[in-house]
């Protein structure tokens, strides 16, 4: 099962990956000419531990790519250059020390700020121990000019890491009730659905609609009825298990996913649902009903058609009276189903009231 940021982590990877692309296809270009120049010089160690280094970071790049996966090859490669790099200046001495300041900034953007702090401390120390310097005001500077470097770095990463929260918050939260949106839904089932039919294992989605909420806003007021959707969503949240994921499919519409989740297990979570939102009022003395509609998993199933079964499960839970779970029959009518959900939710016709 995956961890609720799950999509917060893949986006921020992608981020990664590009970076770590960009720092192979960079490094490949930078290095190579001294490379060339150290070999006709004969310095054969230095060029052994360039062209060793470039592959090693190739590779790195290379899987990260393949995988989709950043935070290992990033901290691969930032461990490796700070190596190398202090390796090289123990081999050729004062001529690779401003590489340093480069190598710091570059781990920042490559790994996780307290690996990238370990290692270009380790560098900084190597080269100040082991750079015989002209002056003793050329050391001090470079010390102080590496380290302020190393905190520029710092402090720049801390505050692209916050943004990029926010901003990812943005994307995928439904700013009135804290949960997942429509966008991260999506992902979450397409990962859902793969992973669960990967495994054959059994997956419920459900969902659940306000009964006669216009009425609500009619009496009531639209501030109310938001804060009768926030109800909504806090009270699904807090009787759903930690695995279950809710979202806002939009309005007074809500999807639940129910992982590892068969027939029998998904109606008793649901009835349970179902009984805590009527049980009290949502909001001031506002009691309200929901009705369910859900889906079980099944095996030629993609993720619209899983849960347009469960929009018309609903349909039939509001035909039914309201206030109560259906579940899919399992008959297939997917193209009038996904219409209604692309459609808008809430274009139930006079008749079904
Ligand atoms: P039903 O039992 O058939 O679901 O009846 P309903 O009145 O709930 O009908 P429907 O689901 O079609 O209408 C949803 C209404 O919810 C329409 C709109 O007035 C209200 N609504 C949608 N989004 C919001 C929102 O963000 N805030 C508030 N306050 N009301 C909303
Ligand atoms: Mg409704
Ligand atoms: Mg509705």
């Amino acid at each position: 099962m995956k961890h609720p940021f799950a999509l917060d982590n893949r986006l921020g990877a992608d981020v990664r990956i590009a970076m770590i692309l960009l720092f192979a296809a960079l490094t490949v270009v930078g290095i190579t000419p001294f490379a060339v120049m150290r070999a006709l010089n004969g310095q054969w160690l230095a060029v052994a531990l360039e062209v060793v280094m470039m592959l090693g970071i190739a590779a790195c790049a290379g899987h990260a790519w393949r995988t989709r996966e950043s935070a290992v090859a990033g901290s691969i490669i930032v461990v490796m250059v700070c190596t190398f790099y202090a390796a090289l200046i123990v081999v050729l001495g004062p001529s690779v020390t401003p590489w340093v300041f480069v190598v710091v900034m570059a781990n920042f953007m490559l790994a996780p700020r307290l690996l990238a702090t370990g290692c270009s401390t380790v560098l900084i120390a190597t080269a100040l121990g082991m750079t015989s310097f002209a002056q003793p005001a050329a050391m001090a500077t470079f010390a102080v000019a590496s380290v302020l470097v190393m905190l520029f770095a710092f402090i720049f990463a801390s505050l692209t890491e916050v943004q990029r929260t926010l901003l990812e918050s943005l994307v995928i939260r439904d700013p009135l009730t804290g949960i997942g949106n429509r966008r991260s839904m999506e992902i979450e089932l397409a990962d859902a659905l793969k992973g669960h039919l990967a495994r054959g294992e059994p997956a419920t989605v459900a969902v659940l609609d306000l009964d006669h909420f216009k009425q609500v806003n009619d009496r009531y007021g639209h501030d109310a009825g938001d804060r009768a959707i926030k109800g909504f969503a806090d009270r699904v949240q807090a009787c759903i298990r930690k695995r279950d994921r809710v979202f806002r499919l939009g309005g007074e519409e809500f999807v639940l996913l129910l992982p590892g989740t068969d027939h029998s297990g998904a109606r008793v979570a649901l009835e349970k649902v179902r009984d805590a939102v009527q049980a009290e009022p949502l909001v001031d003395q506002l009691r309200i009903t929901t009705s369910i509609g859900a889906a079980m998993l099944e095996p030629d199933d993609d993720w619209p058609r899983w849960l347009a079964r469960a929009d018309s499960a609903l349909y039939q839970a509001k035909d039914a009276g309201r206030d109560r779970v259906s579940f899919d029959g399992g008959l297939a009518r997917p193209g009038e189903r996904r219409l209604r959900l692309v459609a808008g939710r809430s274009q139930r016709s006079p008749e079904d009231d």
